[in-house]
């Protein structure tokens, strides 16, 4: 039987636990999120983001600026918040409208409140095992497969993707969990051969349905970070939201995998939380 590693249940064990955690701290976690122009997915990503601070006990802090916003009046915001103790973390929601130099604004975030992992010193710490701020998505594969007690120890990883979001930073965590590590990409010769080695094959590419059955070891660990909307005029809205990987095919070669939607989204947001209180503790 595969085990479906069922994301939505391991986050809310983990908001749950920071609940009680943040009951006992001294002080209240606090997260500001930054939300330039008017996406309508941002602005969905945001408000999910607010209400679980809010459910959690943290103090939420919301920025909505217009997309006419200079790069001078996002500076002043970013630096208020950096200088502001109730503050413990800043994220600037992505994409930013054209204009604004995204590199640059995350780099102006105190590496102190970068909960989103993306800080060159995070990422330089995170590489050398030490203790920092995890870049949400591939903590949360962690986090998943630290619950159903899969143990990357050992295993051969095969990670499709090299982003620093998501692919980087996951290899790094995968490698000082002792796991051995191989990172595809597009320009990779013999993808299949080489997924076809993975012990545990991580999907991060932002293509619908990419990885087929024959990609697969029988008994492997499939997990699948992408999230991509495709048409489906079956739906009320027109669309369906599917992964990186052929579910109905995969699922029954492989011996664990994440659905999707259900799978690693709602970890990252879980993580983000946990890397504000991780944020509060050592402030
Ligand atoms: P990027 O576009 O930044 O990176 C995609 C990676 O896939 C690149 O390294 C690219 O290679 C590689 N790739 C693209 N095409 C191929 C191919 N044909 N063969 C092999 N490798 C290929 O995407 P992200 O890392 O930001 O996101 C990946 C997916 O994860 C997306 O679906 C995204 O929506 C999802 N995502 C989900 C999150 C969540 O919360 N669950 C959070 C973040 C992302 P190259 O470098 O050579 O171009």
């Amino acid at each position: 039987m595969t085990q479906i590693l069922n994301g939505k249940e391991v986050s809310e064990s983990i908001i749950a636990s920071l609940t009680e955690k943040i009951k006992t701290m001294s002080v209240q976690p606090g997260l500001a999120v930054i939300l330039v122009g008017d996406n309508p997915a941002s602005q969905v990503y945001v408000g999910s983001k607010k209400r679980t601070c809010e459910k959690m006990g943290m103090a939420s802090f919301e920025y909505l600026l217009p997309a006419s916003t200079t790069e001078n009046e996002l500076i002043t915001v970013i630096t208020t918040l950096n200088n502001d103790p109730k503050v413990h973390g800043i994220l600037l929601q992505l994409p930013l409208p054209k204009g604004l130099d995204s590199d640059k604004m995350l780099g102006l975030i105190s590496a102190k409140k970068d909960v989103d992992g993306f800080h060159p010193e995070s990422v330089g710490k995170l590489l050398q095992g030490l203790p920092t701020f995890k870049s949400c998505t591939p903590f949360g594969v962690m986090e998943i497969l630290k619950y159903y007690g899969i143990s990357p120890e050992g295993k051969h990883v095969v990670i499709i993707g090299r982003s620093n979001i998501v692919g980087k930073p996951l290899a790094a965590m995968m490698i000082t969990e002792s796991a051995t590590v191989t990172i595809c990409h597009s320009k990779t010769k013999n993808l299949s051969d080489i997924c076809k080695q993975a012990d545990i094959l991580c999907a991060a590419i932002g293509r619908p349905n990419f990885v087929t059955a024959d990609m697969i070891k029988p008994g492997a660990v499939v997990i699948d970070v992408g999230i991509n909307r495709i048409e489906d005029p079956t739906t009320e809205k027109g669309y369906k939201i599917v992964g990186d990987v052929d579910y109905a095919q995969v699922a029954p070669i492989a011996s664990a995998i994440t659905p999707v939607p259900g799978g690693i989204g709602p970890m990252t947001i879980a993580m983000l939380m946990a890397n504000t209180v991780f944020s509060a503790e050592h402030a």
